[in-house]
């Protein structure tokens, strides 16, 4: 079968052929039908050795969707023939993180590592920019039924890790996340309904946080195109979309964002004006540069709340006394819970999200990924097998 490889690190992706695994055991063999290729692809593309904790060769691709074909003696889960998108961080299934689905927060990480077991799918072990994927257990498979493959896949980091950091913002995480308080993208702001955040943008004692809330999108790429659907989909806050390109300022806009801006040298002013100079309530960073760092802490207002999720290397010195607002918030979400993922999955069968894609064939991988890397692809690339 085909897979695209990494080999070695600094290598570029190569497309080759491979074995065909077999599934043993609990495994399950899906036939490819759409992988995403994401941002971190670039970071691991260009990771210096010794920086991540794995290792290649491995085939990349970490956002999967397919048709279950093969299933190992035993596993469990869906049935050949049903449609999956693969719920991509593979934790050690067995402590108390991983039974509640949360395995991207595995409380066995570190011993993971340190056997270089890899972080999941196409992250140290081989993923799903191939024909077929082997997936270690079934219980990372969730069925979605007839939704386009195409869509399915990219919920599984863009839709399932933008998700998971904006349920994140809320102080209270027993929330309503099935919320849709606006009946979709194109409900009407401040509709009614008693869904939504409980509270997205500040400490809950500060009232008025669900009406009005302003939060911050830093980078409207893959994930950030459905962070700003998925907030207009659960919450009632108000979304103030940031880029360095028009053209992704232009795609929030059709998402709901409701004000867009590219950077410029007063995007800070502009954004405090939105708010009534009050400053914003949350900032999600899906760059995570110094530079969106600064822009984001510059807009936030005492007792709001910075989500850091592009892995852009910027740094921030926490400490008090110091220069960070007070009442300041940081989290700093990774990928997100299988819950989560079934919540993603029930806002796109619903039409409240919808990923934009731009389509490439298998063996086109390479110019895909140049094309990500030269902020050419509006929403998501995704490889069609
Ligand atoms: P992407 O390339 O599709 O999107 C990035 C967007 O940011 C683009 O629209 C780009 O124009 C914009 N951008 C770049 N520099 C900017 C700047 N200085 N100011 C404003 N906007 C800027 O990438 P993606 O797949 O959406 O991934 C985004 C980041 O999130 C990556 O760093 C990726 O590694 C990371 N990521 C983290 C997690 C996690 O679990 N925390 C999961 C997936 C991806
Ligand atoms: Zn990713
Ligand atoms: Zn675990």
């Amino acid at each position: 079968m085909r897979a695209v490889r990494l080999t070695h690190w600094g290598a570029p992706a190569v497309l080759t052929d491979v074995e065909r695994p077999s599934p043993s055991g609990e495994e399950v063999l899906i036939r490819v039908e759409a992988a995403g290729l994401c941002g971190s692809d670039l970071h691991v593309l260009g990771a210096r050795p010794g920086t991540l904790p794995y290792a290649p060769p491995f085939t990349l691709g970490h956002e999967v969707a397919g048709r279950v074909v093969e299933r190992g003696p035993d596993a469990v889960g869906p049935r050949i023939g049903e449609r999956v998108v693969v719920y991509g961080p593979w934790g050690c299934g067995r402590c108390g993180r991983c039974a509640v689905g949360a395995e991207n927060y595995c409380d066995r990480r570190a011993a993971l590592d340190a056997a270089r077991a890899g972080t999941g799918a196409g992250l140290g072990r081989d993923g799903g920019l191939a024909d077929f994927l082997l997936v270690p257990s079934g219980r990372l498979l969730l069925p979605v039924g007839d939704l386009d493959p195409a869509q399915a896949a990219p919920l599984s980091d863009a839709g399932l890790t933008s998700y998971h950091a904006v349920a994140g913002l809320r102080p209270t995480p027993g929330g309503d996340r099935s919320g849709g308080r606006n009946g979709g993208r194109n409900g009407g702001e401040n509709g009614g309904g008693t869904g939504g955040t409980g509270g997205t943008g500040g400490p809950g004692s500060t009232g008025g946080d669900v009406d009005g809330a302003n939060v911050v999108v830093i980078g409207v790429g893959g994930l950030g195109h459905l962070a700003v659907q998925i907030l207009r989909a659960i919450t009632s806050a108000r979304v103030l979309a940031v880029d360095v390109r028009e053209e992704a300022i232009a795609l929030a806009d059709e998402c709901g964002a409701h004000f867009g801006t590219v950077v410029r040298a007063d995007t800070a002013d502009a954004l405090r004006k939105r708010t009534g100079d009050a400053g914003v309530d949350a900032v999600l960073d899906f760059v995570g540069t110094s530079a969106t760092l600064g822009l984001g802490l510059s807009v936030l207002r005492a007792g709001g709340a910075l989500s850091l999720v592009g892995s852009g290397g910027g740094e921030l010195t926490v400490r008090k006394p110091g220069a960070l607002p007070p009442g300041l918030r940081i989290s700093l979400p990774f990928w997100g819970t299988r819950p989560d993922l079934e919540q993603v999955v029930a806002l796109a069968r619903s039409g409240a999200v919808r990923v934009a894609t731009e389509r490439f064939p298998l063996s086109r991988a390479p110019e895909a990924i140049d094309a990500l890397r030269s902020g050419r692809v509006r929403g998501r690339a995704v490889l069609i097998p």
